[in-house]
């Protein structure tokens, strides 16, 4: 029988849920369990889609196309979970499917409420995750308890855990201990507070995981355990890591966490082995190489924003065992200051994705000063349609080339909608989304990196590459070295004669694991590292 875990958290957002529930599922699957993870978040927007990068961090899609929440990032890149659209519910999706049933007449004539009707709704989009081949489902619960949004929610797991057996659930709760500089101490207080409100609603957590800057002393430990009706040993540390976020997992090992989960969930579980990741730690700690790469964006200041991008721009570092200092440049400051001096000093510039006009001249400047010096390049996704406009402008003399989302009257629309897509005006659903196929051509560099003839990325975009320019790009020297399988879409592009420029329609950062960095990214790092050791070499004496 699958069993159930319930994270929430409590005192302060921001704590690192879907982190802790991503470093647990990792746990449990490195001691033989199968684990399936899911987030549900209370806010009233029917997926994050639409949602701005600044309010939310980036939008995070699956295979299946679903434009989640960015835990599911997390969630996928420490387990092996497969995520589907069932994995992410928002309050809006939850009325949404209520109300559609109402308006068809399935609930008989009854007054419609928030308890049962919403909270049935919930419970079975959470049973919806369990099965045979599932022995535990992890569900972290956005938000923080207290808040009006959440209580459905809450409500819902309450009533899942009397439904289902209380042996066979876990509340796990997060909360914040912070340290007082004033008295030197830590508080306790408002974990209590927290656990209160909580078991106001008739959830006793079972297990605290406790956010702290200093470690939580013995004293402190009995004390939240005595206030919050749990055992001290289920007291569990997360001290603050500013090193890396692979050290969660080990810490939550030292406090014992997968065990005391396990023993009071009676899981059948293997011994516990996480060699992979202990490997990784040391690799992350012991660097060969260093590297500075230049993320140059729109919403560089929000460090949420490009989450997936950093990630997998550090994956790639451990790849190679290197240490990379990341820059987040503005692409409106270049507009203003120049790509010289903002860039100059990379070993390699990205340019992500994105919508809206502000900034895109920046990033054609910087994208023209990478090509012009020789600097590593990875464009993606809107990186790669201001590629393809500097390269129009700047190489084949199309004057003017701009794409049709910024630019209606260019005389080049060199990115455009393609026509069955033109008549399109609603917001959300109308986008190239999800898992499709490329073609990669031979002896490309797209090739050698993949080590395959034909790979599947994740697509969220609009618009396309205009092939009316396509042959007169290739008379000028591009290389179209990803397609869809018919030919139709352009999705790789590159560059001869430079030591790494390559640009993508699609975003592979949602492919890229800690444990199996994406192949652009290990290419364009191992690149980025090749000119940074050139920029280092001693010049010999009497040369
Ligand atoms: N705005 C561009 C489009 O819709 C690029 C989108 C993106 O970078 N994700 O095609």
């Amino acid at each position: 029988m699958t069993k159930n875990i319930f994270v929430t958290g409590g005192v302060v957002s921001s704590l690192g849920k879907g982190l802790t529930s991503a470093s647990l599922g990792m746990l449990l699957e490195s001691r033989g369990l199968r684990v399936r993870m899911q987030k549900l978040d209370p806010y009233i927007n029917v997926d994050p889609g639409t949602m701005s990068p600044y309010q939310h961090g980036e939008v995070y899609v699956l295979d299946d196309g679903s434009e989640t929440d960015l835990d599911l990032g997390h969630y996928e890149r420490f387990t092996s979970s497969p995520l589907t659209r069932d994995c992410n519910y928002t309050t809006g999706q939850i009325y949404m499917s209520v109300i559609e049933k109402e308006r068809k007449g399935r609930f008989l004539g009854k007054t419609v409420q928030v308890i049962p009707h919403i909270t049935n709704e919930i419970k079975s989009v959470i049973s919806r995750m369990g099965g045979d081949d599932v022995d535990v489902v992890i569900t972290e619960i956005g938000g923080t308890v207290g808040d009006i949004e959440s209580l459905p929610f809450l409500e819902a797991i309450r009533q899942y855990a009397q439904d289902v057996g209380r042996e066979n659930v876990l509340f796990m709760h997060l909360t914040l201990v912070p340290y007082l500089k004033a008295a030197d101490e830590l508080k306790t207080k408002p974990t209590q507070h927290s656990v209160g409100q909580l078991r106001e609603i008739g959830i006793q957590p079972d297990i605290l995981v406790c956010r702290c800057e200093h470690s939580i002393s013995r004293e402190d430990r009995d004390k939240i355990a005595l206030f919050c009706n749990v055992p001290s040993e289920a007291v569990i540390e997360e001290k603050d890591k500013d090193f890396s976020i692979y050290e969660v997992p080990i810490s939550l090992v030292d406090n014992r966490l997968d065990e005391l989960v396990v023993k009071k969930l009676g899981l059948p579980s293997q011994s516990l082995d996480i060699t992979p990741w202990t490997d990784l730690l040391h690799r992350l700690r012991n660097p060969r190489h260093e590297l500075s790469i230049a993320v140059v964006g729109k919403y560089a200041e929000h460090k949420d924003a490009y989450k997936s991008i950093y990630e997998a721009i550090d994956h790639a570092g451990m790849h190679h065992q290197a240490q990379v200092r990341i820059g987040r440049v503005q692409s409106s400051d270049i507009e203003r200051e120049g790509a010289e001096r903002l860039l100059s000093g990379y070993d390699g510039i990205l340019v992500p994705g994105g919508f809206g006009e502000r900034g895109i001249e920046g990033k054609v400047q910087a994208i023209r000063f990478a090509r012009e010096r020789g600097i590593p390049f990875f464009g993606i996704c809107l990186g790669m349609q201001c590629a393809v406009i500097e390269y129009g402008r700047d190489v084949c003399g199309l004057e003017k080339a701009h794409s049709s989302e910024f630019d209606k009257d260019t005389p080049h629309p060199v990115i455009c909608l393609l026509d069955e897509q033109q008549n399109v005006t609603q917001m959300g659903g109308t986008m190239r989304l999800g898992s499709q196929p490329t073609q990669l051509l031979e002896g490309s560099r797209a090739r050698q990196c993949y080590h395959a003839d034909s790979v599947n990325e994740r697509h969220r975009h609009r618009y396309e590459f205009n092939n009316d320019y396509r042959q007169q790009y290739r008379d000028h020297g591009m290389i179209f070295s990803g397609t869809s399988p018919d030919g139709g879409l352009v999705e790789i592009i590159e560059l001869e004669n430079h030591p790494w420029f390559v640009a993508v329609q699609y975003h592979p950062e949602f492919k890229s694991k800690p444990l199996k960095a994406h192949p652009l990214f290990a290419g364009f790092v191992e690149a980025a590292i090749e000119r940074g050791s050139r920029k280092s070499q001693p010049v010999a004496v009497g040369e």
